[in-house]
């Protein structure tokens, strides 16, 4: 279907970051055409005037399902969350409640602007893909494999992988999947080369989590030797297909080393903070050695939302705070972690309002009392805007909400769904 976007206030995210106001012209799925005045024709014509048009955000590393688990074991040392909280509820998942627990994800993102998301999950994969697939937004899908933990084995999880990848690719080509480890400190090196070079056969993006707590960090050292990122870097897995998720306790030499493969990173502030992981993620310092700086949410476990504006405004401000400069990590670069960095680290043909993208795009009401007055349009979306000021999202030049209203799927038999799922886990 061709739809024609008029009048609209443009945050383009180009090459210039420019902000245009204008028609957007929607055909098969991509943007054919930015302009003034356009008349091309389209089956539905939309009034934008008002409106702030943007890229979809695109959340770099989280695991949807645990929006089960939201608000559930608060105020409790991680260690003791994990093993007395989490996993045992973890262990007692079927299918279907992936399935619920990802719709009430999908939810959640499309009503705060995400369009895509790296996902890594432990089980019920394939209905997280059916479930993005049915909500009408984007996502790369692995399993988080692991092979030091007792019931788990190196060519046992590479045959899960292997097995999953044609299963996750889904009819639209919005769903596929990814490789993924879960973490030096979970996985053998054997089962890291390897899983690389799966995911290099297969031309798959590869996610994995690395330094995220100072134990980690020396139990890795201990180990091998090398601090985590020195380490992965030694098996050969940075390159620009990888996400390595948190990246908060490292040196100067492993952001050397990242930077140098151009290998992406996913800042998690908001988790990072909310587990008192105590470090800050120099993101920045990422960036500047040329590693492709991204944000991601993590799961709503740790940080409760899979808000992608409350993740950019802290990121900001966390890194302005922490290297006590003002200047540090900018509303426009908080915005392009969110979008085009994204997008290239998941190898997606988005994150930016060009002709030839794909059409992800976000509709934000410019008459909301807290977007106004509009000084600085990418300073509103990455400090003021809130959920509620997104009115329509488009994925694929698709509509998954029109006036504040999923219309992809029923989003109140997701809640209930979801509710009722995440009650009988943990036995409520
Ligand atoms: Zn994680």
């Amino acid at each position: 279907m061709d739809i024609l976007v008029k009048g609209a206030t443009i945050v383009t995210q180009n090459a210039k970051r420019e902000t245009l106001k204008g028609d957007i012209f929607v055909s098969k799925g991509r943007i054919a055409k930015i302009g003034k005045n356009l008349k091309e024709k389209a089956e539905e014509r939309i009034d934008a005037s008002g409106k702030l048009v943007f890229p979809g955000f695109v959340n770099t590393h989280t695991h949807i399902a645990m929006t089960l688990f939201r608000g559930y074991g608060e105020g409790m040392m991680l260690q003791d969350w994990l093993t007395k909280k989490i996993w045992p509820a973890e262990a007692k998942l079927k299918p279907d409640d992936v399935y619920w627990g990802t719709m009430l994800g999908v939810a959640e993102m499309v009503r705060s602007g995400t369009t895509s998301f790296n996902e890594m999950y432990i089980s019920g994969l394939e209905k997280i893909a059916q479930a993005t697939e049915k909500g009408g937004i984007r996502a790369s899908i692995s399993l988080g494999m692991l092979d030091k933990v007792p019931g788990h084995d190196t060519s046992g999880e590479i045959g899960k992988t292997r097995h999953l990848i044609p299963k996750l690719k889904t009819r639209s080509g919005r769903v596929g999947a990814a490789v993924a480890c879960h973490a030096p400190y979970t996985c053998s090196g054997e089962l890291i080369t390897k899983s690389k070079e799966l995911a290099r056969k297969e031309k798959l993006q590869f996610h994995i989590h690395a330094s995220e707590t100072r134990k980690e960090v020396f139990d890795i050292l201990k180990e091998t030797g090398k601090r985590p990122i020195e380490y992965l870097d030694s098996l050969g897995v940075l390159d620009q297909r990888t996400v390595l998720a948190h990246a908060v306790y490292v040196t100067k030499r492993e952001i050397a080393l990242a930077g140098k493969a151009k290998t992406s990173v996913s800042h998690n502030p908001v988790s990072n903070m909310k587990l008192a992981g105590g470090g800050v993620c120099p993101i920045t310092e990422f960036a500047a050695a040329g590693a492709n700086a991204t944000l991601g949410t993590d799961g709503a476990a740790s940080n409760n939302s899979l808000n992608m504006i409350e993740t950019m405004k802290t990121a900001s401000i966390l890194q302005k705070n922490h290297y006590w400069d003002p200047l540090s990590l900018s509303a426009q670069l908080a915005l392009d972690y969110a979008t085009i960095n994204g997008a290239r680290a998941l190898g997606i043909d988005a994150g930016s309002i060009e002709e030839g993208k794909l059409a992800d795009l976000v509709f934000a009401d410019l008459k909301a009392p807290n977007m106004a007055p509009a000084h600085d349009y990418v300073a509103n979306i990455v400090y003021a805007m809130n959920p509620s000021n997104i009115t329509d999202v488009m994925v694929d030049g698709k509509f998954v909400m029109r006036k504040g209203k999923i219309t992809a799927f029923d989003e109140e038999k997701v809640v209930d769904k979801a509710s009722a799922a995440a009650g009988a886990l943990v036995g409520a």
